[in-house]
C-alpha cells in the first residue's frame, strides 16, 4: 500500500563539510530505503543562520554523488513535499508553534538575555550548577504562564521580542522503542523547556525536524545517537501536535569513535580518518590550511562506502568487499 511505503531522511545542517559519521548515516538511510523498495529524502536543516556556512550545500550534493547516494527528494530534484529547505517552510512551523500556544502545550516567553543570565546565576547551587528553564523556573520568568492575559497582549502589540518554548510535563515517564536500543525511558522532569521557535521567527531543529518528518511523512529516522538526549522533546511534541500517528522508527546510531575508542571521532583526528570526504573550497580558520579530503587522498568512491558499511558490521563470512547493490 502507498500508505505504508517506507521513507527514510537525511537532514543535514550546512555548517561545513561531510565527516565519516555523517555519510555513513546517509549510508544506512539509503540502505534502508533501497532493501525497502522505500524513498530516500534529503533534506536541509538551515535554520541557525549562525552556524549556517555558504557553500555547505553544494558540498553535500557533490558529496552524495560522488559516493552514489542519491536522494529521490531533494531540494534540487524536488518532489512532492517541497520545500525541502527549512529556512523555505518559515511560516509552517509558525503556525504548528501558535496551535501550541493555544492548546495550552507551550508558551510566550518574552525574558532578555539579561534576564536569562540573572536566572542562571540566582538559583545556581552546588547541586545545580547550571539551572535550566524547566518546569520550575518557568514560574519564577516572565512568560505567557506567569503573566496575565492583558500584558501578554500587550507585550505582543508592542512587538517585544519573544520565544515560544514548550511546555513539558512536570512528571511523566516518555517511552520510546529504538530500533537499535529497544525500549527507551526518560523522565520529563529532567528536560527543559526547549525554544522551538526564536525570536526571529526562526524554528529551532526540535519543532522543525518533528513538524517535517509528519508533513513528508517519514516512516524511520536513522541519526547520530548525539540526538537521543533530544528524544524526549521530540517525543512530547509529536504527542503534543499529532497524537503520537504516525510518529517514525527512531535508530539512534552509535558514534564513530577515535581508534583508541577515546570519544568521538572529530575533525582533530586528521591523519586518523576524521578529514571530510572531499576538500572543501576554503581553508580551516583554525589551522588555516585547506582542508584534504578521502577523495584528493586517492579513495575510490566504491571503497569509501564499502569501508563504511563494514564499520561494526560483517555478514557472517568472510567477504570483505560488497557492491552497492550486495549492501
Ligand atoms: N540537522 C540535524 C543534524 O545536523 C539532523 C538530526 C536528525 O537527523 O534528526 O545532524
Amino acid at each position: 500500500m502507498a500508505e505504508n511505503k517506507v521513507r527514510v531522511r537525511f537532514a543535514p545542517s550546512p555548517t561545513g563539510g561531510l565527516h565519516l559519521g555523517g555519510v555513513r548515516t546517509v549510508l544506512f538511510n539509503y540502505l534502508f530505503a533501497r532493501h525497502n523498495k522505500g524513498e530516500f529524502i534529503l533534506r536541509i536543516e538551515d535554520t541557525d543562520q549562525t552556524r549556517f556556512v555558504p557553500g555547505a550545500e553544494a558540498y553535500i550534493f557533490e558529496c552524495l554523488q560522488w559516493c552514489g547516494l542519491q536522494p529521490d527528494e531533494s531540494p534540487l530534484h524536488g518532489g512532492p513535499y517541497a520545500p525541502y529547505r527549512q529556512s523555505e517552510r518559515k511560516p509552517i512551523y509558525r503556525q504548528y508553534a501558535e496551535e501550541l500556544v493555544k492548546k495550552g502545550y507551550a508558551y510566550y516567553a518574552f525574558d532578555t538575555p539579561e534576564e536569562l543570565e540573572e536566572m542562571r546565576t540566582r538559583f545556581k547551587t552546588a547541586e545545580n550548577p547550571a539551572p535550566q528553564y524547566n518546569h520550575v523556573l518557568r514560574n519564577e520568568m516572565r512568560n505567557s504562564l506567569t503573566l496575565g492575559e492583558e500584558a501578554v497582549t500587550r507585550l505582543l502589540g508592542e512587538e517585544a521580542p519573544y520565544v515560544i518554548r514548550i511546555k513539558m510535563p512536570v512528571q511523566e515517564t516518555i517511552t520510546f522503542t529504538d530500533m537499535i536500543r529497544g525500549e527507551v525511558s526518560f523522565e520529563s522532569s529532567r528536560s527543559d523547556d526547549k525554544v522551538l521557535l526564536k525570536a526571529d521567527g526562526m524554528p529551532t531543529y526540535h519543532l522543525a525536524v518533528v513538524v517535517d518528518d509528519y508533513l513528508m511523512k517519514i516512516t524511520h529516522a536513522f541519526r547520530g545517537e548525539e540526538w537521543l538526549p533530544s528524544a524526549p522533546v521530540h517525543i512530547m511534541l509529536w504527542k503534543y501536535l499529532f497524537g503520537l500517528e504516525n510518529m517514525p522508527q527512531w535508530a539512534h546510531l552509535p558514534l564513530i569513535l577515535k581508534p583508541d575508542g577515546n570519544g568521538k571521532l572529530s575533525k582533530r583526528d586528521g591523519d586518523r580518518l576524521g578529514f571530510p570526504v572531499f576538500a572543501m573550497n576554503w581553508t580551516d580558520p583554525k589551522t588555516n590550511e585547506l582542508t584534504q579530503g578521502f577523495r584528493e587522498r586517492g579513495f575510490l568512491p566504491e571503497a569509501f562506502v564499502n569501508m563504511l558499511a563494514m564499520l561494526g558490521w560483517n555478514d557472517g563470512t568472510e567477504q570483505e568487499v560488497f557492491s552497492m547493490d550486495e549492501l
